[in-house]
């Protein structure tokens, strides 16, 4: 597969064309995820999975772009920690610059009310840590109901944090005709758990 193979829009795929060609994650989930389906990648980090989760993001909002840009947004990613979450944001950023897709990081430790204030602007994408989250959905900051995209990043290691109260509370206030894509390193009875109650028909790729 190519970038040019693949139906998105040109401005989106002008952030692709630093790169040679897709890695083997994104080539393998690009399609899977356009086509609306349900995704769960087991791949580690440095294999390119955050553009293979962030790319049919952008379509998925242009695709919802009759929606206007309110305080609810449409596109929610949960990592298990303030580091991966704060990379998934400096990719989304260059999204803002490019083609005006908005986002905010949301994560324990940092400033509540500089978090806070982006959100009001209004954003498309929300990248966050389960617990800082949860507490802006409890005190009525962040209305995740408009959600019809969620990720969920390095499902294993936010299990094994002991988010899965956490994660569990956020993703039944999301659409329920949402579509879901998580990854996660290694495939344990508590991931395969979490994808057989929140994921629909979902593909399956390993690389
Ligand atoms: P990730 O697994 O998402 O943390 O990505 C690891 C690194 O791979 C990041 O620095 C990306 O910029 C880079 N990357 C993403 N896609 C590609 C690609 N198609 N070709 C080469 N590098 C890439």
């Amino acid at each position: 597969m190519s970038f040019t193979q693949l139906n998105i829009d040109e401005s989106i795929k002008g952030i692709l064309n630093k790169f040679e060609k897709p890695t083997p994650i994104q080539a393998s989930c690009w399609p899977i995820c356009l086509s609306g389906r349900d995704v769960i990648g087991i791949a580690e980090t440095g294999s390119g999975k955050t553009l293979a989760f962030t790319v049919p993001a952008l379509k998925h909002i242009k695709s919802l772009s009759h929606i206007p840009l309110i305080n609810k947004p449409l596109i929610l990613a949960i990592a298990p920690t303030r580091e991966l979450a704060m990379q998934i944001q400096v990719q989304c950023e260059e999204f803002d610059s490019v083609c005006g897709i908005r986002s905010v990081c949301i994560y324990g430790g940092g400033s509540k009310e500089d978090q806070r204030k982006v959100l009001r602007k209004g954003v498309h994408i929300v990248v966050a840590t389960p617990g800082r989250l949860l507490d802006f959905i409890n005190e009525g900051i962040c209305d995740i109901s408009n959600v019809s995209y969620l990720v969920l990043d390095e499902a294993d290691r936010m299990l094994d944090k002991g988010f899965e109260n956490e994660i569990r509370q956020i993703i039944v206030k999301t659409r329920k005709n949402r579509q879901t894509v998580m990854f996660s390193a290694t495939w344990p009875e508590s991931v395969r758990k979490l994808a057989n109650d929140f994921l629909n028909n979902p593909m399956k790729v390993a690389i």
